[in-house]
């Protein structure tokens, strides 16, 4: 298949990592931002490639993981209200808040549709206008393109019915978060090449100039993230930090343009809490201007509402890369998939679901490229 058997080449792959033995002098940490990059790693097992000195740590870029408690809390009390059609992707349903998910809201009478797309329950909402249609707008620049369009439709079409609430959160200033927290150990990174392909790299030139930390726009299948972590490799050896794109077959530099734009007609740029990280300023997207009518928390009246995370589960730490899923004292023991305590555990993109998936029983899955 056309530009993707070629990325998963077991061949192509062996070269890259050969390439990074050759380069690599000294211990590199690097970290991949992007969930779907952690689930091709553990999967695919990228990182048994790699000579002993480069260590990969997972970051926070799965949308469902960083999705804050109060944000699921708030979910769980609009979809429990009479007169409502709670509209969402499948993998936030089992997303622990403070006292329950959507799925028990699901289980105990109320209605909870999984939806594919913000269209979807924009269609739920024309035909329902009896009823109040919530989407559950959660995401990266990746989701939110699409989301602002729904609101767009929505305002043309006059859905009085019709409301999102959001959960947009944005990459750059995660990865600036976490090189500033005084733990970090992360040395390079690899940023996800979907958000790139809506947002283009220019917003990552000042983070590596300014952190001098190399920053490579990276695909998602094996071959993608050696190449890569080869391209990482090379700047930290030469003491080079800028921004480099492997994805070139999908990322250009300046981005969607369109879709930017659309995003800044309904979106503005605001603080945002990372479930396990705390807030991180300008980190999120809520909406702006006339699209605030379409706003679920004010509609429902729960703006403004905080609550704390319970301590068990070490997420933030994960999500931070100062800790590993296996190194959590409650993994594949107390939290599994069927009891997640954390979202990491729930969601498909999430570092504990893919080491549990993948890595629980044997150091490479079956799958592996490295034959
Ligand atoms: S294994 Fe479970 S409790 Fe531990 S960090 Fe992952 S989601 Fe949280």
């Amino acid at each position: 298949m056309k530009y993707l058997d070629e990325y998963r080449d077991g061949r192509a792959a062996r070269e890259f990592a050969k390439a990074i033995a050759r380069v690599v002098t000294r211990p590199w940490i690097i970290m991949e931002v992007c969930g779907g990059q952690t689930h091709a790693i553990v999967k695919f097992g990228v990182d048994e490639l790699l000579p002993k000195e480069i260590t990969l740590l997972h970051g926070p870029g799965c949308p469902v993981c960083v999705t804050p408690v109060e944000l699921i809390d708030k979910a769980v009390e609009i979809a429990s209200r009479p007169g409502v059609i709670f509209a969402s992707f499948g993998d936030m349903l089992r997303v622990p808040g403070t006292s329950g998910d959507l799925l028990s809201v699901k289980a105990s009478g109320g209605d909870v549709r999984i939806v594919y797309s913000p269209l979807d329950a924009l269609k739920i909402a024309r035909e329902n206008p009896e009823k109040e249609i919530v989407f559950f707008a959660v995401g990266f620049e990746t989701t939110a393109p699409a989301n602002a369009m729904a609101a767009v439709q929505a305002k043309q079409m006059e859905l009085k019915n019709f409301s999102l609430l959001v959960s947009h959160v944005l990459v750059p200033p995660a990865i600036e978060a976490i090189l500033s927290f005084s733990d970090n150990r992360v040395q390079g990174f690899l940023a996800a090449g979907h958000v790139c392909a809506v947002m283009g790299y220019t917003e990552y030139e000042p983070i590596a100039s300014n952190y001098h930390v190399p920053i490579i726009v990276a695909g998602f299948e094996p071959v993608d993230i050696l190449q890569g972590i080869y391209m990482c490799v090379r700047q930290l050896e030469e003491g080079r930090a800028t921004v480099e794109n492997q994805y070139s077959r999908v990322v250009n530099r300046a981005g969607n343009l369109p879709a930017q734009k659309l995003m800044r007609e309904v979106f503005r740029v605001i603080p945002r809490k990372w479930r396990g990280i705390g807030e991180i300023p300008f980190s999120g997207l809520g909406l702006e201007g006339e699209y605030k009518f379409f706003d679920a928390e004010l509609r429902f009246d729960l703006a403004g509402r905080s609550v704390e995370e319970a301590s068990e589960c070490i997420s933030g730490l994960i999500l931070r890369g100062v800790k590993k899923p296996p190194e959590c004292p409650a993994f594949a023991a107390r939290c599994n998939p069927e009891h997640p305590l954390g979202a990491t555990m729930v969601s498909s993109e999430g570092a504990c679901a893919a080491y549990y998936r993948y890595r629980r029983f044997q150091p490479l899955s079956d799958n592996s490229i490295i034959g």
